[in-house]
């Protein structure tokens, strides 16, 4: 019997020379991913959170006349009082949607609203808390005004013919609106990318079934699920698939088939039961990296056909952080989307946090800001990989880089937010 063992790398070891980093794993993605083609005509609203496919450049010009920003008399800015008030007629009144029609000569002002277009003769607004009213027909009106003030000049915000969306531009609600301000009914978006899923695990079971000796329910189809559902992507929920290599072999060919991503949850470990390595390679191209990250060290990444295949470890923690930090962007690639470079903030630790260098640690994390704004961070409890209600109850990843042995309460580290994601 020999005296020691000598152990393979595990997903307990914390350095792994056959690991790849954070940045390398999500770069290969990036560089392999081949973006949507197809596009689609839709009506404005039902761009909400799609990706357009071509530039949108103004028919018009927004504001569309020269008009008001206040209540209040338009006159014109050469007739304004240098020195001591002056008294001044009131010759009409304009209206948002009413012009008024005729000319303003000097010594005369227009009563005018917010919104209505400038009348002839002048270019200048004076709110009417600032000047005093003398009888039905007159005002007075003080020195200090300058001329072109409180107006809104025809084109300043939009001109014809200026790209106002540019392709790839997410569209959210303002856009709605400024699309809506030019009066285009219709916009170009590229088609939403169709992601089928499914869990792998002779123990699981559905809502609904009893739970047998050593079996669990199905938690990952319902958190990818949820995270998919907020990507605005079509979703196509493949159910529990056994682990025996046809039944997975099967279920990977009909995803390919239906999808232009696939996602699996489990399976890609070194356990006997885990044949979705095996299964990818016969079918299609494969690669597998161990990433140097806590938790969600195996992933494999490959292509079965035209279709993306990302096999995500089976833990429910890892399966929501490699879908975060690796899917999340690479779905955005897929859709067309221009890049969003994840946003992290520093805040001040209130909790020991323990960790060994050699892997970049995602602690789960609730953050809070301070009155004088400064944000504050501690761990959720426990942060083994099977302890999902520490996702539920954590508003943020905190990012403890690969070389750092932890933090100790009052030192500032990186957080990523769960609303940014
Ligand atoms: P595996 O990667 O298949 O070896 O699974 C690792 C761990 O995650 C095991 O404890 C599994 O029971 C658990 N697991 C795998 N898939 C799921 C799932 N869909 N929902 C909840 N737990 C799972
Ligand atoms: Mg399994």
């Amino acid at each position: 019997m020999k005296e020691t063992v000598q152990h393979a790398p595990s997903c307990n070891d914390d350095f792994d020379p056959s690991s790849i980093s954070v940045d390398a794993a999500r770069s290969h993605i990036q560089k392999n991913i081949t973006p949507i083609t197809g596009t689609e005509k839709l009506a404005i609203r039902s761009c909400l959170n799609r990706v357009l496919a071509a530039d949108i450049q103004s028919p018009v010009q927004v504001p569309a006349h020269t008009n008001s920003a206040m209540d209040g008399y338009a006159i014109a800015g050469t007739d304004l009082p240098t020195e001591n008030a002056r008294k001044y007629k009131v010759i009409g009144t304009a209206f948002a949607g009413i012009p008024y029609t005729g000319n303003c000569q000097p010594g005369q002002v227009v009563r005018i609203m917010t919104g209505a277009a400038i009348p002839e003769g002048c270019d200048t607004v004076i709110m009417q808390e600032h000047i005093e009213i003398l009888d039905d027909e007159h005002i007075a009106v003080g020195s200090g005004h300058k001329s072109g003030q409180n107006v809104r000049y025809a084109g300043e915000d939009i001109e014809v013919g200026s790209t106002v969306l540019t392709h790839g531009k997410r569209i959210m609600p303002a856009d709605l609106g400024v699309l809506a301000s030019l009066g285009i009914g219709e916009a170009k978006a590229y088609r939403r990318p169709r992601v089928a899923f499914f869990s792998t695990g002779d123990e699981l079971c559905s809502i609904g079934e009893m739970l047998g000796e050593g079996q669990i329910y199905d938690s990952n189809r319902y958190s990818l699920y949820g995270m998919l559902k907020t990507m605005h992507v079509d979703i196509l929920d493949l159910g529990v698939i056994r682990d025996t290599p046809d039944s997975i072999r099967e279920a990977m060919l009909s995803a390919a088939a239906m999808a232009d991503v696939i996602i699996t949850s489990g399976g890609v470990s070194v356990g006997e039961a885990d044949h979705i390595k095996p299964i990818l390679e016969s079918l299609g191209a494969m690669h597998f990296w161990k990433v140097a990250m806590k938790p969600g060290r195996p992933l494999t990444f490959g292509k079965i056909n035209n279709s993306h295949f990302f096999g995500l470890p089976g833990n429910p923690v890892s399966a929501m952080v490699t879908f975060y930090q690796f899917i999340q962007p690479a779905l955005h690639t897929l859709s067309n989307a221009q890049p969003q470079p994840p946003v992290t903030l520093r805040a001040t630790c209130t909790t020991t946090l323990k960790k060994r260098p050699g892997r970049c640690e995602f602690q789960r994390g609730i953050y809070q800001q301070a009155a004088d704004g400064t944000l504050t961070v501690g761990k959720t409890g426990e942060q083994g990989s099977g302890i999902l209600t520490s996702m539920s109850q954590a508003n943020c990843f905190i990012i403890l880089p690969v070389e750092s042995s932890g933090a100790e309460v009052g030192e500032q580290v990186e957080i990523q937010l769960f609303d940014t994601l």
